[in-house]
């Protein structure tokens, strides 16, 4: 037996479940659920077929269902649970609760009531994505899923085309392909990535690639199952001297070299040590002319 009952307080135990592999949940994740008073869950049925498998039994444990769609009543029945005194557990289908998933209004909702809120914490696509896709893992921003539209698509991607993260999406296998059409449109076809697909399942499989291959290489395959792309940092941009000279121009125009440098820095992403000297050679210049005039 891999769980065990343990002495739970009144309050919401937020459990991880696995994204594939029974075996991946946690044991601790297997006592809150052999434990706590009541369960609950986005889908009753995989929650209960889950503690079937691990031989979790559920007695004369209801279970209750919360997804998306639940409302203010179903909030408030789990609150009054909790403020009965009783321990209540909730799993999401798959995954950590709150990502990509429900959880969020329930979970804030308890907290405000000054209810306890903790976590069983345990398996997420987007980190076991993370950890496969050999891309840096020291930033990352996850985006979750995307508009399914591809122009609000567009400009959520244009949003953070340059923030100097690792960027990680949820899809739907269906639409992989317009999405990476959309991301090579806004972030250039070079940028590396990787489509991480079934992850811990049968048929797990990583492409890596820059978003051009992944693009091309997807367009001949049906893809199946669930999957996540990972979009490394923005690739360096080449700075010609001559591009940074024409900005410190005309920013020199209103502002000191201080501010000139400052303001080129961040639209070129070099050091500000550089723009700054550049525009001190530049005003010199500026100078030497005026004075031979
Ligand atoms: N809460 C979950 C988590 O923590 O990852 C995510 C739930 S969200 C509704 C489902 C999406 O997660 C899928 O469409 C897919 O993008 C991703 N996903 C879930 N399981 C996966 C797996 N085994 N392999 C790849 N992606 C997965």
């Amino acid at each position: 037996m891999n769980h065990q009952k343990v002495a739970l307080a009144a309050g919401l135990y937020l459990v991880a479940t696995p994204i594939g592999t029974a075996r991946d949940i946690t044991l601790r994740a297997l006592d809150i659920l052999a434990s706590a008073d009541l369960l609950v869950a986005e889908d009753t049925r995989s929650l209960k077929h889950l503690m079937a498998i691990h031989g979790v039994p559920l007695g004369e444990r209801q279970v209750w269902s919360y997804h998306d769609h639940s409302g203010e009543a179903s909030r408030a029945g789990i609150l009054a649970e909790i403020a009965a005194g009783r321990s209540v557990a909730y799993a999401s289908e798959a995954g950590t609760p709150m990502v990509s998933d429900p959880g969020f209004d329930l979970a804030r909702a308890v907290t405000a009531a000054e209810g306890l809120v903790t976590t069983a914490p345990g398996p997420s696509a987007a980190i076991a994505a993370l950890t496969l896709a050999g891309q840096p893992t020291d930033r990352f921003l996850f985006l979750g899923f995307l508009s399914p539209k591809s122009q609000a698509r567009r400009s959520a991607v244009q949003e953070v085309g340059r923030v100097p993260a690792t960027l990680v999406l949820y899809e739907s296998p269906k639409r992989i392909q317009a999405l990476l059409g959309d991301l090579c449109a806004e972030l250039g076809e070079a940028r590396p990535a990787a489509l991480c697909r079934e992850l811990t399942k049968r048929f797990e499989e990583v492409v890596r690639g820059s978003l051009g291959d992944l693009r091309d290489q997807l367009a001949e395959r049906t893809l199946k199952g669930e999957c996540v792309l990972v979009i490394g940092p923005p690739l360096p941009v080449e700075v010609t001297e001559e591009d940074m000279m024409m900005a410190l121009q005309q920013e020199l125009a209103t502002g000191t070299v201080r501010d000139a440098a400052a303001a080129v820095a961040a639209q070129f992403d070099v050091p500000r040590k550089q723009a700054y000297q550049l525009a001190l050679k530049m005003q010199a210049a500026l100078k030497d002319g005026e004075g031979a005039a």
